[in-house]
């Protein structure tokens, strides 16, 4: 995500949350942005030739209070996605300090599908503000995957994070993603779903989806 869709799409956001909260959350969901943003462009430079052969599509860094530490995949060790990802590419629960390296080198990348990191209820996700939020800011999504200087493997495999952030974010696209400028096709259905009944991501299906062998 940027300040584009930051700035742009705030209506969005007050439907959700009112226009309190987001008045009063406004700074600190900048500051989360930018501290993330930071972490993921960083995160680019490890792939340095390498091709994206495998995407995982998410809602947002989670929110955290001022005075709270900022959590982010990309900035961080000892996240709980971090961990699932990483025993879905290598079975084992030890993430290593350079995580981050390890899985860049096998083509993976995280991309956040919008920009404020709120706590947001099901009830919410299911609201039509937050599908035209992720609506919005497709195209702002697809021009991360397709990030100049980043190649893009042409069988790339998508999956989805969040259940109701991933149909929200299915039906933003029809269920079709064109990347490469629009050589390549990824048709989505709910096999792209990579959580489980818990709503959690479920390494096992993650692996399923991405197609990784080990
Ligand atoms: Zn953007």
């Amino acid at each position: 995500m940027c300040i584009n869709c930051f700035n742009s799409h705030q209506n969005s956001l007050i439907a959700l949350f009112g226009q309190n909260t987001v008045n009063q959350q406004l700074d600190r969901l900048l500051e989360i942005l930018n501290a993330t943003e930071q972490a993921w462009h960083a995160n680019l430079n490890y792939f340095n030739g390498i091709p994206i052969r495998y995407i995982l599509i998410c809602e947002a860094p989670p929110w955290r209070p001022v005075g709270e530490e900022i959590s982010y995949f990309y900035s961080q060790t000892n996240g709980s996605i971090l961990k699932t990802v990483w025993r879905a590419f290598f079975n084992n629960n030890e993430v290593p300090e350079n995580a981050h390296l390890f899985l860049a080198q096998q083509g993976f990348l995280l991309v956040d599908s919008i920009p404020y990191s709120l706590k947001y209820t099901s009830n919410q996700r299911r609201k039509v503000a937050y599908r035209a939020l992720v609506s919005n800011c497709l195209n702002c999504t697809i021009g991360k995957i397709n990030t100049p200087g980043i190649e893009v493997e042409p069988n790339v495999k998508i999956a989805l994070g969040f259940k109701l952030n991933a149909r929200a974010f299915m039906n933003a696209t029809n269920n079709v993603l064109q990347i490469g400028n629009g050589i390549d096709h990824i048709n989505f259905t709910e096999d792209n779903i990579a959580a489980d009944g818990s709503g959690n991501i479920n390494s096992t299906r993650l692996r399923s989806i991405l197609g990784i062998q080990f």
